[in-house]
């Protein structure tokens, strides 16, 4: 990394309006200190899609001096003394991604490509080696003991979606074990959880302030038994109505079906915003979740979203390929209500709906527009499900908050209207000349929404709409809290009767999950003659994969139904794994095969075209 600060600092004169990466940039800001060094193990991409990008900014924008670390090299704490300690505190990512998902398959294979470093390379130099790699394994804890090392005073922060869904017991598909929370593996001051503007904003007060951290809605800390009974005396401990205690470390190694109750628990106390503080005994210490703070309104979002990005990475070298894919994509909307059993969004942004205003939302598309390189097409409008955009709930919120399923809850409201406006205004932005949604979209939805779908149908479609059935199997589908497969074949058949009428083809990607908990190869076969039927072909599909924080993964650890506890069928071994996506591979293979061969989207390769052109002309401007 020092020769990559060195040349970061030499493109300092091209990227004034970024946050800096280098000391050298910092005092070229004539800063004399630090307030806050954040620390990343993806690369500095200056766009809101990127965690790190938007808490620099948000912080920046509170008046600290922020700094960013990418990538630093992990073999001693060089990089991290290439800075002054930080005068408020040390913030540490693993990046966008979990480390462990970000460097090794579902297979648990060492993955060849990074799709958050320069050129999508996984290592700096030739060699292929761990210690070469550009992120750590579990990287969060990596960085925390090499800033615990450089900065013994300075309080340490994680942050970012590997410590927040990490930071209970959970499992590691990598080791294939359970391990303790990283707060305590870490040995870290707080652990941010969830979205982390409101709590990593108050954080900074409180160390500017000089105040202690207890309390912060939001973060999670770790006491001992006595600093425990000190703050909460045992007579509170006892009520139930103010703390929630899942199983501990131990109860949960002697008795494994445990982790399933806690994570049962915990979903459900997500979901209905208990205001309870959660407990959990870990090996040395207890880990202590505070309360979530209030989701982001739209005018708080729009603030964030509106900060002075300049949706560039760092000026540094080769592409950086999720850049490239989000680059002109614009979030419009936060939060979960889908509940998926095997997807952790829901735990790490909430199950309340977030929608942007329209203005918000128009004006970044403008910015967007008004770059130098931008091809003429916005290639998303979305977020975690494109269409819950401008969905809220009549009566406020529930306690089980699980608005999709098994039907759509009658209090929904789904404002289509506000969507199709949506869609109109921005296309008739000067310069855009294509609007596509590229998020997932919910086919309820969809099918409650007949115009919105006809004109994403027509107009808005990057090529295919992609769907997420994930399987055919309503026993499998139930497991991963999906509606049956009759919701498919509606869907498909309504898509199929619109495309009629518009004289087009319409073209699905149902994404596919195979060897999740409870299914089995006589399932696969299923599954692919279920698809074929319907006329699918299956491009994306992929092994389930036991990432942290997800009821499928405690389904996958304890081989139990969440529901009635009683034994499932678990795909753990690779010869079984192997031969359920086998299945598919031979059907669909063929389809894959040629599809593969055609250069995909046009507007991708606009924007490939635009980067690299910007990028030669910084580095011109650097030498
Ligand atoms: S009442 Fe229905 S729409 Fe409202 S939060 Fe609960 S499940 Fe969602």
């Amino acid at each position: 990394m020092s020769q990559e600060v060195e040349n970061c600092a030499a493109h300092a004169g091209g990227s004034a309006t970024l946050l800096p990466v280098s000391w050298e940039e910092c005092r070229q800001r004539s800063w004399n200190h630090l307030d806050i060094l954040l620390v990343t193990g993806d690369y500095y991409v200056d766009h809101p899609s990127f965690g790190i990008a938007l808490i620099g900014r948000l912080l920046e924008s509170h008046g600290y001096r922020v700094a960013i670390l990418p990538q630093p090299r992990f073999d001693s704490p060089h990089d991290f003394l290439l800075f002054p300690p930080p005068r408020l505190f040390c913030g540490i990512t693993a990046g966008n991604l979990d480390s462990i998902v970000a460097n090794y398959s579902s297979n648990g294979h060492v993955r060849d490509t990074d799709a958050y470093s320069p050129g999508g390379k996984p290592w700096r130099g030739n060699i292929q080696s761990r210690t070469e790699r550009r992120r750590p394994d579990r990287a969060s804890l990596v960085y925390s003991s090499l800033a615990r090392a450089a900065f013994p005073q300075v309080p340490i922060v994680l942050g970012g979606i590997e410590s927040s869904l990490r930071r209970f017991v959970h499992y590691d598909y990598r080791q294939g074990k359970l391990r303790c929370s990283f707060l305590t593996d870490a040995k870290a001051d707080l652990l941010v959880y969830g979205m982390g503007e409101k709590a990593v904003v108050e954080i900074a007060e409180r160390c500017a302030k000089k105040q202690p951290l207890l309390g912060i809605p939001g973060t999670c800390q770790r006491l001992t038994d006595s600093e425990l009974r000190d703050i909460f005396p045992d007579t509170e401990l006892g009520s139930s109505r103010s703390f929630l205690v899942l199983p501990g470390w131990d109860e949960i190694k002697q008795k494994p079906p445990l982790f399933l109750d806690a994570e049962l628990a915990l979903d459900q106390h997500g979901r209905s915003r208990s205001a309870r503080i959660v407990l959990q005994r870990q090996q040395t210490h207890w880990v202590v979740q505070h309360p979530a703070p209030q989701p982001l309104s739209a005018a708080e979002l729009d603030a964030v979203y509106g900060l002075p990005f300049t949706r560039r990475p760092y000026p540094l070298g080769p592409e950086i390929p999720a850049y490239l894919m989000i680059r002109d994509s614009i979030t419009i909307v936060r939060g979960c209500s889908g509940n998926c059993s095997f997807c952790a969004i829901t735990r790490h942004q909430g199950p309340s709906i977030t929608s942007r205003s329209r203005g918000s939302i128009r004006r970044e598309c403008e910015r967007v527009a008004g770059m130098e390189d931008f091809g003429g097409t916005i290639s998303d409008l979305g977020g975690p499900t494109a269409n819950l955009f401008g969905t809220s709930c009549t009566i406020g919120s529930c306690n089980k908050h699980d608005c999709l399923y098994p039907k759509i809850c009658p209090n929904l409201r789904i404002d289509e209207q506000a969507f199709i406006n949506l869609l109109d205004e921005i296309s008739g932005i000067p310069g855009i000349r294509h609007l596509f949604i590229s998020s997932g979209l919910r086919m309820e939805i969809l099918l409650q929404t007949p115009q919105l779908l006809e004109k994403i149908l027509r107009s808005h479609l990057p090529g295919s709409l992609k769907i997420a059935p994930e399987h055919t199997d309503d026993e499998l589908l139930c497991l991963m809290h999906k509606e049956p497969h009759e919701l498919l074949q509606r869907f498909v058949s309504k898509c199929k009767e619109i495309g009629d009428r518009l004289g087009k083809r319409i073209e699905l990607t149902p994404y596919i999950i195979t060897s999740h908990p409870g299914s089995s190869v006589a399932r696969a076969e299923k599954l692919a003659g279920d698809l074929q039927n319907l006329g699918l072909q299956v491009r994306k599909f992929q092994d389930f994969t036991p990432t942290p924080g997800t009821l499928s993964t405690a389904m996958f650890v304890t081989g139990l139904r969440p529901d009635t506890k009683k034994p499932l069928h678990v795909a753990r071994n690779q010869a079984e794994r192997r031969a359920e996506r086998q299945i598919l591979e031979d059907r669909f293979h063929r389809q894959n095969r040629n599809r593969h061969s055609t250069r995909g989207p046009k507007y991708l390769h606009e924007n490939k075209k635009g980067i690299s052109q910007v990028l030669k002309g910084k580095k011109r401007q650097g030498r």
